[in-house]
């Protein structure tokens, strides 16, 4: 017998506290990924996506992290040699650029500092120079690529915004909504979001193994249209065959981790139909609030720009006289609390608080108030 998992709670940017009724059906007997027994399980899994993400758009659920999802939709979507603008102000943004330059598609960044948003009249005017300027190198422009809720920083990017802008130009628009699904509006469609990737382990509060993805009507036609192939799994063109020949039996190219897409359904259908979407958020929100308020009485600056805070993670400053790695051993070693670092060349200089999943509980919002209360009173002087 091998020892028992420390019992942990999570406080960080994901994954998170998964609920015990949703635990409970990741426990169920697995099920095959095609034919009668689990295509009923798998449709109206994919119905609630269909509500959470607000779209008419197909909606795919792709085996592995968020980050492989939204590779497939880059590489699928956009011909190397032309260009993606990547309006970049945070850890995950860079990694967007990453991936973009991965498949040889040139990223004409817009940067912004961190713990700011993205300004959208910034982008616009940038685009408006970038546009004739990329089609004059034989480089053109083809989509925005935004993260939603970039956890580095605590940003919530204005993406109605940018999703105006992306229609105006006739550019297609990608979002890493990683973070974001489930904690705050996200109309794809009347947002005008072409390739949209979700995952459980955030604001859903399932646990981790797929990523939630909406494909346009456009996404799919420019994937078609791509001259280039990379690979086959990551290619959504494969994902389309499925989808046309296999639509009964499995209507995706490979098995999927089926006792996840359970327990996801579960947690859905908890937060659409038993709580209610408006409660879930509320519940998210009303954390925030208390860490917030709970951590300025500590002396603790919110990171962020506060006009654009997202609400399911506070990200903080540290604070002279106060070791934040300390800090964070303690309410781990003694409080069995977990809370999250700096990213990148945010390491060291701040840390984050996640209100996702059980970490909107009021009990964990007290239990970390109170750990840090402790600890602030152990190093006696704040
Ligand atoms: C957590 C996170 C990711 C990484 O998700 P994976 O599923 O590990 O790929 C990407 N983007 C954002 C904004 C995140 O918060």
């Amino acid at each position: 017998m091998e020892p028992p998992l420390r019992k942990l709670r999570l406080l960080t940017a994901g994954p998170v506290d998964v609920d015990d009724a949703v635990l409970a059906a990741l426990a169920e007997p697995t099920l095959p990924h095609y034919g009668p027994p689990w295509m009923p399980a798998y449709e109206s899994t994919i119905f609630l996506l269909h509500e959470l993400f607000e779209t008419d758009h197909d909606v795919l659920v792709m085996p592995g992290p968020g980050t492989g999802a939204l590779d497939t939709g880059i590489g699928s979507m956009i011909p190397p040699g032309s260009t993606i603008c990547v309006p970049a102000n945070g850890y995950f943004a860079e990694r967007v650029v990453q991936m973009v330059e991965a498949y040889d598609i040139h990223a004409a960044r817009v940067d912004f500092p961190w713990g700011s948003a993205v300004d959208p009249d910034t982008l616009r005017r940038f685009l408006l120079d970038e546009i004739p300027r990329a089609q004059a190198e034989g480089r053109p422009v083809r989509a925005i690529a935004v993260v939603h809720h970039e956890t580095s920083t605590g940003i919530l990017n204005p993406l109605e915004e940018i999703g105006r802008i992306a229609r105006e130009l006739d550019l297609a628009l990608i979002v890493d909504a990683v973070a974001s699904l489930g904690g705050t509006r996200l109309p794809v469609d009347a947002w005008g979001v072409d390739f949209c990737v979700s995952v459980p382990n955030k604001c859903i509060g399932a646990p981790p193994g797929v990523a939630m993805v909406t494909v346009s009507p456009r996404a799919w036609q420019m994937a078609d249209a791509n001259p280039a192939r990379h690979g086959w799994y990551h290619d959504l063109r494969t994902w389309a065959w499925y989808r046309k020949y296999e639509q009964e039996w499995h209507p995706y190219p490979t098995t999927l981790p089926t006792n996840v897409i359970v327990a996801l359904r579960k947690a859905l259908s908890i937060i659409l139909h038993d709580k209610g979407i408006e409660q879930h958020r509320a519940e998210i929100q009303l954390a925030a609030q208390h860490v917030r308020e709970g951590m300025d009485e500590f002396g603790f600056k919110m990171f962020p720009d506060p006009l654009h805070a997202a609400p399911m993670l506070s990200a903080f400053h540290s604070r002279p006289g106060v070791d934040t790695a300390d800090m964070s051993h303690f309410l781990l070693d003694e409080r069995g609390l977990m809370i999250s670092g700096g990213l990148g060349n945010l390491k060291g200089k701040m840390f984050r608080i996640g209100h996702m999943g059980g970490a909107a509980s009021q009990e964990l919002v007290e239990a970390f108030l109170t750990g840090v209360g402790d600890y602030l009173k152990s190093k006696n002087g704040h």
